[in-house]
């Protein structure tokens, strides 16, 4: 996971970690290569401008130059300004709600379905008692996939094969769910391969239907800007809660989780680091940045 940016990260701050006398010059050329360590990375260049900007703010004012280890305390100020840029503090789901509903949008192949399958075992592991719902009357093969998760993990799945109704569907399995005693529900709908109308309108009625406690919109992060498009797409649609990035054990660049944040405004809530129901984390933006520095 993103290690072209944690190699060039590290080898611009190296530079200073072993000047024994650091100048204003060094510190200047590091804060040059690190900005464009993030555009490599994908990170859009206006997001990496204003970090860098800030790095170097913060080092004029904790006086790196003159401090004891001004390595250590440029790499401190790095980690800061990369946790504040992923969202700072770790923000979580809204699980309350009798049931709580949780609406899932995002892009075909974006990883929805795997992540409603280990969403719904990491909820039934906090004892939870969880119904998914396979609400994309488009592709059959799309409930077979969440019903194949569900079996895995042990939490039912709700479907109507031959309804073409998409807002019913889930309506309906709000109703049956608050009837059964369910106390959270997982909507996994229907994506397309590019962001289009029709999808659009379908995903919009079906929110307005069932009013979310949360909404996450899933996105594939190796996509890069690609992904940071489609999410200020989909939050000018839908103004959604929280980000899920997926696929990220095969991102080797970055820029997607970086980005995002400050694009969309919305927090990153949950990773996806494989296609196994267990490879999914909580993100915490601190933890991450220290892992984006080695
Ligand atoms: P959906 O169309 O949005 O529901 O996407 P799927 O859940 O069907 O996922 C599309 C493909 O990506 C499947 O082959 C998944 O196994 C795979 N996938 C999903 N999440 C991850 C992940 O975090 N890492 C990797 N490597 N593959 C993933």
């Amino acid at each position: 996971m993103f290690e072209n940016l944690q190699d060039k990260l590290n080898k611009a701050i190296k530079t200073l970690k072993g000047q024994g006398r650091i100048t204003e010059i060094n510190v200047a050329s590091t804060i040059k290569e690190v900005r464009r360590a993030l555009t490599d990375a994908d990170v859009n260049y206006k997001v990496a401008k204003d970090i860098t900007d800030r790095i170097r703010d913060k080092a004029i004012d904790r006086k790196v130059l003159i401090s004891v280890e001004p390595g250590q305390l440029f790499v401190k100020i790095v980690q800061e300004e990369l946790t504040e840029l992923m969202g700072g503090e770790a923000q979580s789901i809204n699980i309350k709600g009798d049931p709580a509903v949780i609406l899932i949008a995002g892009l075909q192949g974006s990883g929805k379905t795997t992540f409603s399958g280990k969403l719904a075992s990491y909820l039934k592991k906090q004892g939870r008692n969880v119904l998914l719902v396979a609400d994309d009357i488009y592709r059959p093969a799309a409930i077979d996939q969440l019903k194949v998760l569900g079996e895995q993990v042990g939490v039912e799945v709700y479907s109507e094969p031959e309804n073409k109704n998409a807002v019913q569907i889930a309506q309906n399995a709000v109703s049956q769910a608050r009837k059964s005693g369910k106390k959270v529900v997982i909507v996994d709908t229907a994506g397309r391969l590019a962001v289009d109308e029709a999808m659009m309108q379908e995903i919009e009625a079906v929110k307005r239907a069932i009013n979310p406690t949360e909404t996450l919109f899933v996105v594939d992060s190796m996509t890069g800007q690609d992904a940071v498009n489609t999410a200020k797409t989909f939050n000018d649609r839908l103004n959604f809660d929280g980000v899920v990035l997926t696929k990220l054990d095969g991102d080797a660049r970055g820029g997607a989780a970086l980005s995002i944040k400050t694009v969309v405004n919305k927090p990153i809530k949950f990773i996806s680091t494989g296609e196994k129901m267990e490879a999914l984390d909580v993100f915490y933006p601190d933890r991450m940045a220290s892992r984006i520095l080695g």
